[in-house]
């Protein structure tokens, strides 16, 4: 075909041919650990290329072995996700936090140093700071907004300058919205790689991807995903990602084969449908968002609002990264209602069509309380730091109609009582 073809046309049928499954439109579940070889060099050869034992001849594919390694469903899961990000290579995993914790065990060793983002994902939060220090392995973070100049000086600080193995950001960051520089990140990483030696940078893409963010043009080498959120997109599923080049890839597959952590069969073909409607998922729901956002920034019983749609010139860093990073404000919003635990918890304990309960991106709408929930791990102090409030709420706008969703949200801001 001659027409460069965009993701959401590719997504029915990139990857998959229907005569290797009796014409059937859809690709099956090959719901199968092993498969069978023609001849026993045939065999011998797929293992040569799965161990690195001998380089692919041009005529050569790495055939199927058996499902920890490779199953159709993953591996034209992996084909559909490469497209949104421009991405050389993908790994897929059974959940968001195995496809992150995997690739920090791969590119970081005892004694190294890993520079992170504040606030991350409760769960990744807790890896950085329970997991990684029992590995001998020291973590340092940065607060939303700091300079090249504060970043340096925490590096140079830790007594682990030269064994700086990765920076790990999530930006827009749960539940804030806070933004980070994925550009200066990566001349940070630069500044401290060598020859022998790249300081690897990875984003946690989950808030924005995979459609209004694509951190590899902005120079990051790997782009994390939770794919549980946007990407499966209907409260069904646990899944994950990891894209980047070619070897950095190679080197996660190898180390997900002995975890064991890729994604099921089935799992993978669940992606493989959430992703055909993942435009238009996400376009309504930030579309949705947007009315939302500018109506709550309005409302009497509203302190403040955190939405990327609301930034102005006088947000000067923030309002800068995020016309640079993202193509959309996205479909989350935090904010805070006048008053404080009580007042949060009369708002979410009265809502009618939005569910209380924790995740995000998918096509119901979901609001849940980061202080005492998602986010209950973080110590007191950086709570406070990062404005996680007891007065905040996060949303995730869905799919709904946006007038029934806004008659929701204001019938429940009605209950809380003057404070
Ligand atoms: C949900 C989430 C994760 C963890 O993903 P799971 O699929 O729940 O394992 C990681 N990062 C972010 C930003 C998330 O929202």
């Amino acid at each position: 075909m001659k027409k460069q073809l965009q993701p959401e046309t590719l997504m029915m049928s990139h990857g998959y041919n229907p005569e290797w499954s009796e014409g059937a439109v859809k690709c099956p579940i090959f719901q199968t650990s092993t498969f069978v070889f023609k001849k026993a060099e045939q065999g011998k050869a797929y293992f040569e290329l799965a161990y690195g034992l001998r380089t692919q001849e041009a005529d050569e594919s790495q055939g199927l072995i058996y499902s920890r390694l490779n199953n159709p469903d993953m591996e034209i899961l992996e084909e559909r996700l490469k497209l949104w990000d421009g991405a050389e290579a993908c790994a897929v995993f059974e959940s968001g936090m195995s496809a992150i914790t995997t690739a920090l065990f791969e590119f970081l060793q005892p004694g190294d140093l890993l520079l992170f983002s504040n606030p991350l994902y409760g769960g990744t939060d807790h890896f950085v700071h329970h997991v990684l220090t029992k590995w001998g392995i020291t973590v340092r973070g940065f607060r939303p907004n700091a300079t090249r100049e504060e970043i340096v000086e925490i590096v140079e600080s830790s007594g682990k300058k030269d064994r700086l193995g990765m920076i790990l950001i999530e930006t827009p960051a749960n539940p804030t919205n806070a933004l980070t520089d994925i550009a200066l990140c990566k001349s940070i990483a630069d500044q401290y790689s060598s020859s022998g030696r790249q300081v690897v940078v990875a984003v946690d893409n989950t808030y924005m991807g995979p459609l209004w963010q694509h951190p590899l043009q902005h120079g990051a080498d790997l782009v994390l995903y939770s794919a549980t959120k946007y990407i499966g997109g209907h409260s069904d599923v646990i899944a994950g990602a990891c894209l980047g080049n070619m070897e950095l890839i190679q080197r996660i597959k190898v180390l997900r084969t002995f975890l064991g952590n890729m994604i099921a069969p089935h799992t993978g073909w669940l992606l493989l449908r959430s992703l055909e409607t993942l435009k238009i998922r996400m376009e309504k729901q930030a579309e949705n968002a947007q009315v939302i956002a500018s109506r709550l920034s309005q409302h009497p019983k509203i302190a403040k609002v955190f939405y990327l749609g609301l930034l102005t010139p006088e947000d000067s860093v923030n309002y800068e990264v995020y016309h640079r990073q993202c193509s959309s404000p996205g479909a989350m919003i935090s904010f805070e209602v006048v008053g404080g635990e009580h007042e949060a918890f009369t708002f979410l304990n009265h809502l009618q069509i939005v569910k209380l309960a924790v995740s995000l991106g998918s096509t119901e709408s979901l609001a849940q309380h980061p202080a005492s929930m998602t986010h209950a791990g973080v110590a007191p102090e950086d709570k406070i730091a990062y404005g996680i409030t007891d007065s905040l709420v996060r949303l995730s706008v869905g799919v709904e109609n946006a007038e029934d969703l806004w008659w929701d949200l204001e019938q429940a801001l009605e209950q809380i009582q003057n404070v």
